[in-house]
This record gives C-alpha cells, structure tokens and sequence, in this order.
C-alpha cells in the first residue's frame, strides 16, 4: 500500500496551506481542487494546467487513492447499478448507483464493514475492517459519474458503515463535496443516515449542517430497540429523539424515520400508532421498509396488508410516509450483500 497522503481528501483551506507551504500560489490550490472534485482527476499527472514540475513534486508526496470497480451489475429493469470498488489496500466497498425521475442518486458507503451490530443488516456481519477516507467516499460517487458519464446530483450515505462513527472522515466528505469550487452539491441533496450516536448527532447540529438526517429507528420501545441494535443499549430512544429534536430546531432540516419492517417484531397497529407519536413530536417523515432478508438471521419482511396497515396509521396522523420501493430486484445484493456474497467467494458470476 502506498505511504503517500491522498490529496483527495484534502478540504480547499488545508489545500491552500499545503501549496502556499510549497511555496507556490495560492490559486494552483483552486486549480487543484477543481482538478480533483470539479473534473474527476485519477490521477495527478491529468492535471494540465499544472507545471510538469508542480506535478512531479505533487506525486512524489501525494496520490489520488484509487477506486477500482472489480464488479459492476445493472438492472434491467430500472437501471439501478450496483459496484463493488476495490480500494487501494484491497479492501472492497459497495456502491449503488439510483435512477430517479429527478435525478441520479448515489448510495455511498462509510466505512469498511460496521461495529454497530444491528442484528437484520448483512455490513456489519463481518464487523468494522477500517474507516473510510473522505476522499473514498467522494471517490465512489466520481468512479460512478465516470462510469455513466452522467452527473449525481443526490447522494445518500446509507452504504455499508455507521457515518456518524467515522464522523471526521464523513463531515469532512460534506465540506469538500458540497464546496462550490469543486463539485458543489447542495447539502440539501445529501442524506446521511444513522443507527444514533447522540453526541455526535449534537455536534453536527451545532455545526448547522444543511443535510437530511435520517435516523434509523426500526423499534417504537427501547426494550424492542435493544434486540435488534445494541446501540440502544448506550442510547436510549428518549435521548435519540431529543437530539434529532435539537437537530431539526438548530438546522431547519425534517429528520426522516427509517423504520425497517420485521413480520411479527414490529409492525402491529400499536407499533404504528406509537411511531405516530413519535413522528408527529419530531414532525418526520418516515420511510417504511420491508426488511430484506439476510442470511445469517431469519427474519423476514412484513406483508402487503401488515405495511399498508401501518402506513394507513401514519397518514391518518398526517405524516408523510413512503415505502421504500426496492430498486434493482433482478441484479439481488441489498444493504451489502452483495459484498458479502463477493468477499465470502459465493458470487461468482
Ligand atoms: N449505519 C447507518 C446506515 C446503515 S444502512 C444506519 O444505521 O442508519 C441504511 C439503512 O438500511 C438503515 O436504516 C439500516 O438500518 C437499514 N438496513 C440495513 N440492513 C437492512 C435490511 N436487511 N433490511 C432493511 N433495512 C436494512
């Protein structure tokens, strides 16, 4: 693996620094960064404007780590497109790619694997191998703007990883990834999502980030919160709902609920009206979703009539909801398991 710090991950100020300390101009730093989140650079020696001189000195201190995509799957049904990229030390990440009428949205990933241990995800199966970088997470959503030779105009952080356990790397990837100098995304057009890590979910309040926060509820009791996340056990759900209650007050922004439905754990009318309460407090919006099997547990989705109940409960309270719907059903692999399959040498196609 190369020792060489990767520039990609650099925000404009620190890029500033580093090339004024070279001893060079203060605007190489903006071209630089144009370079690397303006126009997709992979490499340093692409960069023309630069003096060959500038460019040699660069490589030999710093590289543009690299995002290879070892597997690519598209849909052919809805043209959902899921990667696997291999990373520069070999590590393998999973990254989808969504077509919607507004746009095309990036499902990113934050980590390498997961620590948080929810009992119904598949990235977390493995436990957490490393963090990424801010560079890999912007890394991903360039790797794909390449591929479809498209722009992405959303990106959600709902990939393999718990961001706001990464939360350096991650608030650094929304500072350079929604810089007007170099991509210039709106955070308006970035979610990120979380399993709820109160202190940190604070901290981003009192730096008024500008994205949605989605806060991955799936239980209505601690009691019922802590079988399935033991997060729970270091938060409870009072603490949870206060912070994103303090989130929404400082940033303007609704939280949205993810609520994952498990037949038979969580999705009786009492459930429903109990998330009523809760989402009305917050005034969210809530974001249903049939749990997608995985194979080491055996839980399985709620039916039809079970999710149309609880939807029904929603709207009579007047909140919005919506089902997640399940994109790319014939190229498989949700939440990571397409990963998992890869790593685990099952997938072999
Ligand atoms: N660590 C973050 C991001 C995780 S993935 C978080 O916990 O929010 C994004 C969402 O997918 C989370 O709400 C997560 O709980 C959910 N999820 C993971 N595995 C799932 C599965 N098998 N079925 C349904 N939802 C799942």
């Amino acid at each position: 693996m190369s020792e060489k710090a990767d520039i990609r991950s650099y925000t404009y100020d620190e890029l500033c620094h580093l090339i004024t300390d070279m001893g060079q101009k203060p605007f190489r730093a903006a071209q630089i960064f144009e370079w690397l989140h303006g126009r997709s650079a992979v490499d340093i020696s692409d960069m023309t404007n630069l003096s060959k001189e500038l460019r040699s000195r660069l490589s030999q201190e710093y590289v543009i780590a690299g995002l290879k995509p070892v597997k690519k799957l598209v849909s052919g049904i809805d043209g959902t497109r899921k990667y696997l990229h291999a990373l520069n030390d070999g590590n393998i990440i999973e990254t989808v790619l969504l077509r919607y009428d507004y746009g095309n949205s990036i499902c990113i990933s934050s980590q390498v694997g997961c620590r948080m241990g929810c009992r119904f995800c598949a990235s977390t199966t493995g436990g957490l191998v490393r963090n990424l970088t801010a560079g890999e997470m912007a890394g991903q959503v360039y790797s794909v703007e390449a591929d479809i030779g498209e722009k992405i105009s959303h990106v959600v952080v709902m990939g393999s990883g718990e961001p706001l356990d990464n939360y350096d790397n991650f608030t650094r990837f929304v500072d350079i990834i929604t810089d007007p100098r170099g991509k210039g995304l709106s955070g308006r057009n970035i979610t990120a999502s979380t399993c709820g890590i109160v202190p940190r979910i604070r901290e981003l309040a009192d730096r008024k980030y500008s994205f949605t926060l989605a806060l991955s509820l799936h239980a209505v009791s601690d009691e019922k919160r802590k079988e399935i996340m033991p997060v729970a056990s270091s938060y409870p759900l009072e603490q949870v709902l206060d912070a994103c209650r303090y989130y929404f007050d400082m940033t303007g922004r609704r939280i949205t609920l993810e609520y994952s439905l498990i037949e038979g754990f969580n999705d009786t009318k009492e459930d429903g009206e109990r998330l009523a309460v809760i989402a009305s407090g917050l005034k969210a919006h809530v974001n249903l979703i049939p749990v997608n099997p995985i194979e080491e547990r055996k839980y399985r989705a709620t039916g039809l009539q079970g999710i149309a109940q609880i939807k029904n409960i929603l709207e009579k309270n007047r909140i919005n909801v919506t089902i997640r719907r399940e994109m790319g059903r014939d190229i498989n692999g949700a939440c990571g398991q397409l990963r998992r399959s890869f790593i685990t040498g099952e997938e072999n196609a």
